[in-house]
């Protein structure tokens, strides 16, 4: 199974994906993880990467492509992915088809948590992680609604999209999504 996780920042995409992820066994790909730990560990790609993370803006394409094929090759045994937080432009969503395609796979589903703008930044700044400043989380919302919303239409076109309300209790949430499944 492949599963993508989308929604703005604060929807509740990796607390949903800490579910699905034990439900069915999938491996949990978050590319904003992936990213903080490389910046943690001080890498060459954590350091491009730590300049557009703390403003809000993207990780560029390349960077995160060949990020994402890394993990991919170098998966065995899990029965499926869980993506969160990738894809995010177009040129993203096109790169991981043709990465499914080449493997004779494809997405199953891409589940969009919808929750309005004022409960997302009251949650971004309860969360308090050093990219949930006021300055920051107003860029991240306006580089999702530019960048990453026009996503939506790609996987609507394609039968691939379902939408679920994202600002109930993670029970209900959670339940939601597996009745979409
Ligand atoms: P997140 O934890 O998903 O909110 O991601 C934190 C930050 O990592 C974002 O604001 C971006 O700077 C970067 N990032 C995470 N995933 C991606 C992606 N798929 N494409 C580009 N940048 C990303």
């Amino acid at each position: 199974m492949i599963l993508i996780l989308f929604g703005p920042p604060g929807a509740g995409k990796g607390t949903q994906a800490d579910y699905l992820k034990e439900k069915f066994n999938l491996l949990h790909l978050s590319t904003g993880d992936i990213l903080r730990e490389e910046v943690s560990n001080n890498t060459e790609l954590g350091v491009q990467a730590k300049k557009f993370m703390d403003s809000g803006e993207l990780v560029t394409d390349e960077l995160i492509i060949g990020m994402i094929k890394n993990k991919i090759e170098s998966t065995v045994n899990v029965e499926g992915f869980l993506f969160d937080g990738f894809p995010r432009t177009i040129s993203q969503a096109e790169a991981l088809d043709q990465m499914l395609d080449s493997s004779n796979k494809s997405i199953d589903k891409v589940i969009s948590l919808e929750v309005d703008d004022k409960t997302l930044i009251e949650r971004l700044l309860a969360r308090g992680r050093s990219d949930d400043n006021e300055e920051t989380i107003k860029n991240r919302l306006e580089v999702y609604k530019n960048q990453t919303l026009p996503i939506k239409d790609y996987y609507h076109s394609k039968n691939q999209l379902v939408e679920i309300k994202g600002d109930s209790s993670i029970e209900e949430v959670s339940s939601e999504i597996e009745k979409s499944l």
